[in-house]
């Protein structure tokens, strides 16, 4: 089996290997991926250093046509590349190839951007003195990356960390090591000077860890758990860099009276369970005023019959399997502390046996739930919802806010004044009128408020203020 090794400095280098394992299937290893050290990480992060100088001076039309190329091979072998993304992490070969088409279009989008990189003229206020301010990059830029979008979330980090002339060490998630390696290759082939992006796969609590330690990396952008986003934080404090963190949501979805029904369902069904719920941005509250509430819960439930629960390859699926065994239980163990709480599962929950041995979990809705509830107010990360009853629009508003999380709300509703209204008071970073909590375009921000993020947006053109820092330079004329 092939040995997928960590890139130092321009070289593929490392020994001991760990599989990767399909969830659909745990008798099909994807490959061997080297697992790096910490003294990896710390070659990893000097080789960064020592590029910066180079790189940061670099020409446009380099970054342009190196992150252009990039572009062009991830969207020329989408099917490919999606398939893995699939077979590595278990989201529908539909949904990996189109997470790979977004990839490409987000190195496609910088590639742009490289190209219009722009500062302002002004005058100063004082006579014969002009003011220039320009954008420069930060350095070294540490990229820590989650298991749930083993392709596009290190493309949003990578791309615009290029663009702008930052080196990088890049650290993906343990369990989704191909796409990561795979991006990381056509980098390199693309025609990236050694040193400029470093890959080092591996622990969080060794290799991630180094990262935070070092006082050699200039910003760290990280998506993942509240907890270790903390560390992120407090170590980047101790270190004074620049810090930037996604990390979990209870993202609400309203269904108001006068909602069509069907976009309700639809937009209901795909929030708190496409991508098997594993996506920062799924639903998992859905808030529901009574008039509809019984009538809504109903469709729920016949819609969710409909939903095909198998191989994430498989011609037809709807939902693959969760990502792994820890992760299964995790799902099952907030579905008992559900009924504890009193909550009713009305549908699904069971775990479910396939041709393969994988990790498979009907999708679980529970009602008569509360906003109090442990599953109302903690991330479960699986596909698993609760519909909590609400009296009226202004009742549902404040349970949508009753979180300490605020990365997406969403809202169903015909009423202009109702989704006027949601738009301003959603405490969130991203607001949803009729569509589904998740499902985000890749040229706009993208980000949360409250206990979901920290630092400035992500994506389009926003994302220059977390990769640059600013300079204001003064000339006597
Ligand atoms: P998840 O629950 O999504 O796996 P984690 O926060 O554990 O969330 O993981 C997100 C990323 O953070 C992964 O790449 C993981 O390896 C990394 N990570 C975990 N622990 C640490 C740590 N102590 N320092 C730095 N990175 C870490």
């Amino acid at each position: 089996m092939t040995l997928h090794q960590n890139l130092i400095a321009g070289e593929w280098v490392g020994g001991d290997g760990v599989a990767n394992i399909n969830p659909s299937d745990t008798n099909d290893v994807i490959g061997e991926y080297a697992r790096a050290s910490a003294e990896d990480a710390k070659a990893a992060i000097a080789a960064a250093k020592a590029a910066f100088p180079g790189w940061s001076r670099s020409g446009i039309l380099e970054r342009h046509a190196i992150l252009r190329k990039t572009a062009d091979e991830i969207l020329a072998r989408k099917d490919e590349l999606g398939r893995l993304l699939s077979r590595e992490e278990g989201k529908t070969l539909a949904e990996g190839i189109g997470e790979t088409v977004r990839a490409g279009q987000i190195f496609d989008f910088f590639a742009g951007e490289a190209l219009r990189l722009a500062g302002e003229v002004i005058p100063s206020v004082r006579p014969n003195i002009g003011v220039e301010i320009t954008r420069e990059p930060v350095g070294v830029v540490g990229i820590i990356t989650p298991w749930n979008f083993p392709i596009a979330i290190p493309a949003w980090k990578i791309a615009p960390a290029l663009c702008y002339g930052n080196t990088i060490v890049f650290k993906p998630a343990e369990l989704v090591p191909g796409c990561s390696w795979a991006i990381v290759d056509i980098l390199v082939r693309a025609g990236l000077p050694k040193g400029v992006l470093n890959l080092v796969m591996g622990k969080g609590s060794v290799v991630g860890q180094a990262m935070l330690d070092s006082p050699d990396i200039q910003a760290i952008t990280f998506t993942g758990s509240t907890g270790t986003g903390k560390r992120v934080a407090l170590a980047s404090v101790e270190h004074n860099r620049k810090y930037q963190l996604e990390m979990g949501g209870k993202n609400p979805f309203v269904v108001l009276d006068d909602a069509d029904l069907g976009v309700a369902v639809e937009a209901a069904v795909n929030s708190a369970f496409f991508s098997t719920g594993q996506r920062c941005t799924a639903s998992s509250r859905v808030i529901v005023t009574e008039g509809i509430h019984d009538r809504f819960v109903q469709a729920m439930g016949e819609r969710m019959k409909g939903l095909v629960i198998d191989d994430a390859l498989k011609a037809g699926t709807h939902i693959g399997p969760v990502v792994d065994q820890s992760q299964l239980k995790q799902d099952t163990d907030y579905i008992a502390i559900g009924k504890q709480e009193g909550a009713k599962l009305a549908f699904g929950g069971e775990l479910l046996k396939r041709d393969t041995p994988g990790f498979y979990l009907q999708p679980a809705l529970f009602t008569e739930a509360t906003n109090q509830m442990r599953i109302s107010q903690e991330e479960i990360f699986g596909p698993v919802a609760s519909v909590i009853r609400v009296k009226d629009y202004d009742e549902a508003l404040s349970v949508a806010n009753d979180t300490p999380f605020g990365l997406s709300s969403g809202i169903a509703t015909t009423s202009l004044k109702h989704a006027t209204h949601f738009k301003r008071n959603a405490e969130a970073g991203m607001v949803m009128v009729n569509l589904p909590t998740a499902g985000v375009d890749f040229h706009v921000p993208f980000g949360g408020r409250k206990g979901s993020s920290h630092g400035s947006r992500e994506q389009g053109r926003y994302a220059a203020e977390f990769y640059t820092t600013v300079k204001t330079a003064y000339t006597l004329a």
